[in-house]
């Protein structure tokens, strides 16, 4: 895939209507429907600021959680939960939609801005376009939840064409959506000339420019869960590291793919012959592949369980590995501090309980002290970086979880396919 792309600063925009895709996808309190973390919103201010500033008139839009989009399906899927059809009422499902409203988002852009930003009833319905038809040069408003529309995550082009219809330029900034190909992240592109934001632009620079042409060595730190959910990344980046660091619950099948026992370590026994492949594989290519010699266990998944030090190859029958032991530390931090370009996806064990957090504290740490160019991906290792305190450390912590996931797995991404190149 091509990551050169047009940026808004390569179009001009100045007295344009311009359709921005944002990321509006903010976590809320379920009863009172409150903001609980404004980040994503912020993160959009840049470009907002700048198409402000270029005297664009901005039609942002965005969608927020997963709205089911029409009564019936709405029916459906509460029958599936075991309701009775017949008492769902149509009231109900408008009440569901209700609270996925943009809404409070517009109220918190404005605060953020300083100025007011028109909030439309409707994605493509009436009063959006009459809003949108009035908008003028340097003002800002927003469309109503893109998954109102039925045809959004069809990415059905009339759906597209509408939105394309309302402006005469289409930037993306929602970088945690463009894994998606739907009509207000890919399809929209079709009719309009298409550029990326600056949010985009870093990613794509930075875990592009990573990916493409790195400065090496090249190390990957890959942890998590599990390896299934790893497989794409784990095949992506053994293509292209110097180095790759093992860790995480993902630990356990490469371990006892090796012949060591695990205990009641996380374990997914359909991958042994994958995780065999994988080490023959990398020795072949001549990449580093690390598994951490000891490992901390615990008796029991709890936060007060005690640690246990062990060989990674002896783990007792009634322990489950939490994280890497302090040989292990050494070695990542060894295998780190002279790296060029360091990718980290994946904790390295259960830092959310603090006994259990060393080693993903200690890679932080590690990664902190060197001078490589340093990425974070995936959404719990970017809040375990941000919680660990580090996040200012890193040269880049990817703002899309599922996104930079796709990213690190080579994946095209048709959120940026679609984008002109530059
Ligand atoms: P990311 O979102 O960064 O891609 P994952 O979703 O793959 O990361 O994995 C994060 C989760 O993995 C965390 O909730 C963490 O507790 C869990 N984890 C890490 N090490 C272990 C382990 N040894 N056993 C079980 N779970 C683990
Ligand atoms: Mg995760």
């Amino acid at each position: 895939m091509n990551y050169n792309k047009k940026t808004v600063k390569d179009i001009d925009v100045a007295g344009k209507k311009v359709l921005l895709r944002c990321d509006f996808n903010v976590p809320q309190d379920k009863a009172t429907g409150a903001i609980t973390d404004d980040k994503r919103i912020r993160a959009a201010l840049p470009t907002i600021q700048y198409l402000l500033d270029q005297n664009a008139a901005v039609i942002a839009c965005s969608h927020l959680g997963k709205p089911v989009a029409t009564f019936d399906s709405y029916v459906k899927k509460q029958a599936e939960k075991g309701k009775d059809p017949a008492s769902i009422t149509e009231e109900e499902w408008k009440k569901s939609l209700a609270k996925l409203s943009l809404a409070p988002v517009a109220k918190r852009l404005s605060e953020l801005l300083g100025r007011e930003v028109i909030m439309a009833a409707d994605v493509v319905g009436p009063d959006a376009q009459a809003k949108a038809a009035a908008l003028k040069p340097g003002q800002i408003m927003l469309l109503e939840n893109t998954r109102f529309e039925k045809g959004e995550t069809k990415n059905d082009p009339a759906l597209a064409k509408a939105m394309a219809d309302m402006a005469e330029v289409y930037v993306s900034d929602a970088f945690g959506a463009v894994h998606r190909a739907h009509a207000s992240t890919a399809g929209v592109a079709a009719y309009l000339p298409a550029v990326s934001g600056f949010l985009i632009q870093k990613e794509l620079e930075i875990i592009g420019g990573a990916l493409a042409n790195p400065k090496r060595p090249l190390v990957a730190i890959l942890g998590g869960s599990k390896v299934s959910s790893k497989i794409g990344v784990i095949n992506n980046l053994l293509e292209i590291a110097d180095t790759i660091i093992i860790g995480g619950g993902m630990t356990y099948t490469f371990l006892k793919a090796q012949g060591g026992s695990v205990g009641k370590s996380l374990l997914e026994e359909d991958w042994l012959d994958y995780c065999n492949d994988m080490m023959k594989k990398a020795k072949e290519k001549g990449v580093k592949l690390l598994l951490p010699e000891d490992t901390i266990c615990a008796k029991e998944f709890s936060a007060d369980a005690e640690p246990i030090l062990v060989d990674s190859m002896n783990i007792p029958d009634d322990c489950m590995g939490m994280d890497i032991g302090p040989k292990a530390i050494a070695a990542y931090a060894d295998a780190v501090k002279d790296a060029g370009t360091v990718i980290w996806n994946g904790p390295m064990g259960v830092f959310e309980f603090p006994a259990f957090a060393k080693g993903t504290q200690a890679v932080a740490e590690a990664l902190s002290n060197s001078n490589a160019i340093t990425i974070i991906g995936g959404g719990d290792s970017a809040a375990a970086v941000q919680q660990l305190g580090y996040a200012d450390k890193m040269t880049h912590i990817s703002t899309g979880g599922g996104a930079s996931l796709e990213f690190m797995e080579g994946k095209e991404l048709p959120g940026v396919a679609c984008l002109l190149d530059a």
